[in-house]
């Protein structure tokens, strides 16, 4: 039998990251959180002093990085030069530049490929043993995995998705810059907030994670008939 693909896209705090590894555990797949991939990016920006405006310098950091991803739902984890930095990536700091990285043209389509060849990795074995993979991120069920077997926009509106990113943790100015400030910058590039044709609207905001699991699971029962 040949993999799947379960593409979710939407703006943050609509439960994707929850809802697409809970996804792929129930189904044996990978787990591919694309927006790892622009903040692993940052953080290399970041760390090695390349300046962010300068889109040339960024676009030749992102194409020689040394990222690794671990595509485990129970553990997902990024490896930048063989160290873990997964929760550095989910830093204030990281989440408040990320944008400058995303809406980079020259530095986009690299990562764009690199996102390519993880879920054809998938296909053909890799961490799902060709069972697939459930990827989640902002152009995905467009540009990304048009093809994919399954492809939803998980939407909520706007005071839920801070009070989701707020529980967890961090201070609310900062949760509200950092959810609709960073979907304001991100739009410029990408179009997250409709639904392409054939893609399926999920819309989270008086739903539980279970129920919106439940919702996806039955999609991909229907897609694979
Ligand atoms: O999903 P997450 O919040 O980790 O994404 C971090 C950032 O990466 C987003 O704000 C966006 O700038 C960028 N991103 C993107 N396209 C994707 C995934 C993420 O532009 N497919």
């Amino acid at each position: 039998m040949s993999g799947i693909v379960i593409a979710i896209d939407g703006p943050a705090g609509t439960g994707k990251s929850t809802v697409s590894r809970e996804v792929a555990l129930r189904l044996g797949l990978a787990y591919f959180d694309t927006g790892a991939t622009y903040r692993v990016a940052t953080l290399a920006c970041l760390r090695d002093g390349v300046d962010l405006s300068n889109t040339s310098d960024v676009a030749a950091m992102v194409a020689t990085m040394n990222v690794e991803l671990i595509l485990d739902p129970r553990a997902p984890r990024v490896l930048l030069d063989g160290e873990d930095v997964s929760a550095q990536i989910r830093t204030d700091t990281v989440a408040l530049t990320v944008s400058k990285v995303a809406t980079n043209l020259e530095a986009r389509p690299i990562l764009q490929e690199m996102q390519r060849e993880v879920i054809r990795g998938e296909l053909a074995g890799g961490y799902s043993d060709g069972r697939g993979v459930c990827a989640e991120g902002r152009d995905i069920t467009t540009v990304i995995a048009p093809e994919a077997d399954v492809r939803v926009l998980m939407t909520a509106d706007d005071d839920v998705r801070v009070a989701r990113r707020a529980g967890e943790g961090a201070d609310a100015g900062t949760v509200r810059e950092a959810v609709l400030g960073r979907d304001r910058r991100d739009s410029a590039v990408v179009s997250f907030h409709e639904a392409a044709d054939g893609v399926h609207t999920l819309d989270t905001t008086d739903l539980t994670i279970e129920e919106a699991v439940g919702a996806v699971v039955s999609l991909a029962g229907e897609a694979t008939q």
